[in-house]
């Protein structure tokens, strides 16, 4: 017998339950948080269905919708030239194919964010995470689990938000630039608002994950979830932004694989 491929017992381990799919999205709809600006800015839009028909005088046998939506509500993708770093840089719909499918790992900072919502990871934590799992992927997803998913449900909670802004875990600016322009990882993947901080608007730079990561032609992921069904080191993400032309971002369904023992 020869050697099954390797797609074919991909297949098969997806079958028998080897390979499980993890669903890292939080579903879509107007009640799904969306991240806020200071007044003087535009503003992204909240999701919004509007029905076309539904089984009656408008279309009798089908139901479909129309939908508005910004290019960063919910769990999405925010491509190179979102950021002005990254403005020559690829529209969402140039991401090249074959770095939408890549190998991931988590490094855990719930707990840390529990005890302190504008909790930063600095570049020693990720070094530390290193000397145990080995080196960042290259070509890879950093995935930030701060427990963040649970507050995905409301808005308030998920903003966090007081008279001086959100408060919400992410990187410190040395550890954006590190991540950006030292790491081998192509992007970076969060379960809050954005890839920044809550506070990152008062860091030198500003939005410094932003600033750096898009400027550094990688990616963001945000607003995941269930990444505590995740093994530190060996998933696979599949990330799917829709392919907007010229658009700096999409939302995005985004699943992992993962080999249970
Ligand atoms: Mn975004």
């Amino acid at each position: 017998m020869p050697e099954p491929s390797v797609l074919a017992s991909l297949v098969s381990a997806l079958r028998d339950g080897t390979i499980e799919i993890v669903d890292l999205t939080c579903p879509l709809s107007s009640s799904t948080p969306v991240i806020q600006l200071p007044p003087e800015f535009g503003q992204t839009a909240v999701f919004e269905l509007e029905e076309i028909s539904r089984y009656d005088d408008r279309g009798p046998a089908w139901y479909w919708n129309n939908f508005r939506s910004g290019e960063h509500t919910g769990t999405h993708f925010d491509a190179p030239n979102h950021w002005v770093t990254g403005r020559d840089l690829a529209d969402v719909a140039s991401v090249p194919a074959g770095r939408l499918v890549a190998p991931a790992v988590v490094l855990d900072f719930s707990a840390e964010a529990a005890e302190d919502p504008d909790f930063l990871v600095e570049v020693e934590h990720i070094k530390a995470w290193e000397a145990e799992n080995g080196p960042l992927p290259d070509g890879g997803w950093l995935l930030l689990r701060t427990g963040w998913d649970a507050r995905s449900h409301g808005q308030e909670e998920f903003l966090n938000a007081d008279d001086t802004g959100s408060h919400a875990p992410g990187l410190s600016p040395e550890c954006a630039r590190w991540v950006s322009q030292e790491s081998p990882v192509r992007g970076l993947g969060v379960e809050t608002v954005g890839t920044d901080a809550g506070q990152a608007f008062t860091f030198e730079p500003a939005f410094p994950c932003h600033s750096y990561l898009m400027g550094s032609d990688k990616y963001g992921l945000t607003q995941l979830r269930n990444l505590a069904q995740l093994p530190p080191t060996g998933s696979v993400v599949i990330a799917g932004p829709l392919p907007i032309v010229g658009g700096s971002g999409a939302p995005a369904r985004v699943l992992a694989l993962v080999e249970r023992s």
